[in-house]
């Protein structure tokens, strides 16, 4: 690998992402949700900010834009062409599903999900993806702007990268996710030992990314939809009905289909 990652933990739950090119002497940054971390960051490396990419427009993923864009004017903010007009900053480039945007000897690979907002994507690189609001530890963002049969083919989709790549999401929600899982499928055991790491983690109030895609396939439900113990236990006999009935029992809410 040559680019680092360094996540940061901002606000209230969520994550933010580093990412330096040492050969190149740059840095990009990943949902700054806020700007303060990020600039002592930078400083602490003495490193140019060369890209600001944003997984959705929400304020919490790009709050911090304003005043990193003051400070690092050259910096390109990038985010889909859908959630362009609703940011609160100037825009550099908008993006479309397969963009590639280079980033020092990487190239960063843009994936279109919408659903949690029209232009929600994910960031590929190398073997790394940053799943915004998407794809969380152990679960899966709100459907604000879509429906539930766009959220599968998304799901569907993440499911077939390689099983190595490594998962930084946007929020850190693995524990209460986890909580919610074992009310959905309290016979997959599984989750008793990831909710026990997940358990100690936060009360060493560590980071718990990245996750591996393995982990989550093994224990996200919503990447379990054709499970059949799991349709069982939530009385479903497909993937979209299955994905329904666990969105209500993580948020007490029926998504349109
Ligand atoms: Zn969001
Ligand atoms: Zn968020």
């Amino acid at each position: 690998m040559t680019i680092e990652i360094q996540p940061l933990r901002i606000l209230q739950d969520n994550y933010t992402f580093l990412l330096i090119d040492n050969s190149n002497n740059q840095a990009a940054i990943i949902d700054p949700g806020s700007a303060g971390p990020v600039i002592d960051a930078l400083k602490s490396k003495n490193m140019p900010l060369s890209h600001i990419l944003l997984t959705h427009h929400h304020y919490d993923h790009s709050g911090g834009v304003k005043e990193l864009k003051q400070l690092y004017p050259q910096a390109k903010v990038a985010i889909h062409q859908a959630d362009a007009g609703r940011l609160k900053d100037a825009c550099d480039l908008k993006l479309s599903e397969g963009d590639l945007i280079d980033f020092g000897t990487a190239s960063i690979k843009v994936l279109h999900l919408p659903c949690h907002t029209r232009g929600h994507v994910a960031f590929q690189i190398e073997e790394s993806l940053f799943t915004g609001d998407t794809l969380f530890n152990a679960g899966c963002g709100k459907f604000f702007e879509g429906t539930a049969t766009e959220m599968l083919k998304n799901l569907q989709r993440l499911k077939t990268l390689p099983k190595t790549t490594q998962i930084y999401c946007g929020h850190e929600y693995t524990v209460e996710n986890l909580e919610h899982a074992f009310q959905a499928d309290p016979s997959n055991t599984m989750l008793n030992e990831r909710f026990h790491q997940a358990k100690v983690a936060q009360a060493q109030s560590s980071t718990l990314v990245p996750s591996l895609l393995a982990i989550e396939l093994a224990t996200n439900q919503f990447l379990r939809l054709d499970d059949i113990t799991l349709q069982k236990q939530l009385k479903t006999d497909n993937e979209l009905d299955t994905l329904i009935a666990l969105y209500w029992i993580f948020y007490r809410e029926t998504p349109a289909r």
